[in-house]
């Protein structure tokens, strides 16, 4: 096996890798799509291609879910938990094992920093050993129904479980779903984002070797139109668990309502971080910076609005825009302090923003320009970007921007910064920064958002149930909640 810095030397110089995953990954194996047809990756740090792979249609949605529906039916809803556990176990050492390759991969599809990819590869690692832990202790209740009835419940598993992924975290959002699934004996049918494809039927095979039976997760590669649709209207899919934008998670939610399909939605973030005057202020410059700047702020959860309250403002915005102009921008292989953002068309997209706050006559406080890495002079860069926005209603604070873009907003009090932060159409997380534990415990009472992180934005991992309230989406993933997304409860009541 390669070492990590030969992998990434070989990147770097040739611009691909060998070996990447050929073909869908269905019943077991790589197979080519029924249409053979292929498109192209792009390597967002160079702006160019650097890989194809399959682009799937209907005919190859319909082949993975029947697979599913069989491994399902025929072996994995009947495999003892203990034994599904430990091939979960299996499938989180052999991440580890091949986190170099896993992590280099990532860098290259999604352009993220090396140094992320591999923390992202971690995180897959941990979610597959948190729900290996889990399998045998899915336990059901007894309810006193009187001496003469015995009543009980049980979990079973929903069925086969789609997963409809993002580009933005292939890996991790591939393994927070994919895991839980396994766990509660469902099978899958995976279909990662077209801008990010390999991981997840990397993710498939290690499965593979981990001892999951054939046909148990089935990854699908292609468009959302030609893949992603099919599937979420599939009548054989019994589960769907979406993470991407509202617009399309509105369409997967209307076509699982043809079928009555459960589905959970994890969609867009305004998420605001709120920084009080007696906070410590060192920590809240490290946690805002990262809350936007990690991953180049396209993270549905990034804390892209900071309400800072009056006393602390000026200094505080002042020492942000010198820390974000300081930002080493590069190419994720080189594992620079900001990567660039995933496509032309999400460039085009943030710049757009800018472009129409200074239209709108809003003073860019840093940043604002698309760029390029310095070394090559190619990607798809977006200067770190602070931005300070009077007016509450203004897109800057309303709309999900995607990239990294804070924009700056002014609290005369705790009062006041609630007010402001709850003033969203979404409500996916919130980050408090304060000195005073009462009052940061009062504030996150009153948050409206799925998740409070406080005194460090992105704290918790696996264990912490993770999930949006309004147009954020709704049902949680992660946690032992995550499990239950894919069971369904069973109640037996009988006269002894
Ligand atoms: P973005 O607009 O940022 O690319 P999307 O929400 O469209 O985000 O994409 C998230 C995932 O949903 C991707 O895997 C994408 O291919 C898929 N997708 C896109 N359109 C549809 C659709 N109509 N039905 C199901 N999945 C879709």
């Amino acid at each position: 096996m390669k070492t990590r810095k030969e992998l990434i030397d070989q990147a770097l110089t040739s611009g691909t890798l060998p070996d990447l995953p050929q073909g869908h990954f269905i019943d077991g194996a790589f197979s080519a799509p029924a249409a053979g047809r292929s498109m192209e990756s792009q390597d967002p740090g160079r702006a160019e291609a650097f890989a194809e792979f399959a682009r799937g249609d209907a005919a190859d949605v319909e082949a993975a879910v029947a697979s599913a529906r069989n491994a399902f039916e025929a072996v994995w809803r009947d495999t003892p938990a203990a034994e599904r556990g430990r091939i979960l176990s299996r499938a989180a050492a052999l991440i580890r094992e091949n986190a170099a390759g896993l992590a280099v991969v990532e860098c290259l599809d999604s352009g993220k920093p090396i140094g992320e990819a591999e923390g992202d590869v971690q995180g897959a690692a941990r979610a597959f050993e948190y729900y290996a832990g889990a399998c045998d202790k899915l336990q059901g209740d007894t309810f006193p129904i009187g001496p003469d009835y015995l009543g009980y419940s049980q979990h079973e598993p929903v069925g086969v479980a789609a997963q409809i992924i993002p580009w933005n975290f292939p890996i991790s959002t591939a393994a927070r779903g994919i895991a839980p699934a396994l766990a509660a004996g469902c099978a899958v049918v995976a279909k990662p984002a077209e801008q990010t494809p390999f991981t997840a039927l990397r993710l498939a095979e290690i499965l593979k070797n981990a001892g999951l039976p054939a046909g148990v997760c089935n990854v699908v590669t292609g468009t959302g139109a030609e893949v992603g649709a099919p599937l979420a209207a599939h009548p054989g899919v019994d589960h769907i668990t979406f993470t991407g934008s509202v617009a399309t998670g509105t369409a997967v939610m209307k076509a699982a309502a043809e079928n009555v399909t459960r589905v959970v939605l994890e969609l867009g973030g305004k998420s605001p971080v709120v920084v009080l005057d007696d906070c410590d202020r060192d920590q809240a410059l490290d946690g805002v910076m990262g809350a936007i700047f990690e991953n180049a702020g396209q993270i549905c959860s990034a804390g892209s609005r900071l309400i800072v309250e009056r006393g602390l403002h000026d200094g505080f915005v002042e020492e942000l825009c010198r820390r974000a102009e300081k930002l080493t921008l590069g190419h994720g292989l080189r594992n620079p302090q900001l990567g660039p953002v995933n496509s032309a068309e999400q460039l085009t997209r943030v710049s757009g923003f800018i472009a129409r706050a200074r239209e709108r006559g809003i003073e860019v406080a840093t940043g604002g320009g698309e760029t390029v890495d310095p070394e090559t002079g190619k990607g798809w860069f977006f200067q770190p970007t602070i931005v300070g926005a009077r007016d509450a209603g203004d897109e800057l604070v309303q709309q999900e921007i995607f990239g990294p873009v804070l924009t700056v907003q002014t609290a005369e009090d705790a009062e006041h910064a609630l007010t402001l932060a709850n003033n969203s159409q979404y409500a996916l997380v919130a980050g408090i920064y304060t000195g005073d534990f009462t009052r940061a415990h009062r504030l996150a009472r009153r948050l409206d958002a799925g998740q409070v992180y406080i005194n460090e934005y992105f704290a918790g991992g696996i264990e912490v149930p993770f999930g949006g309230n309004k147009k954020s989406g709704f049902g949680r993933e992660k946690g032992l909640e995550g499990l239950l997304s894919y069971c369904r409860t069973k109640s037996v009541a009988a006269r002894i």
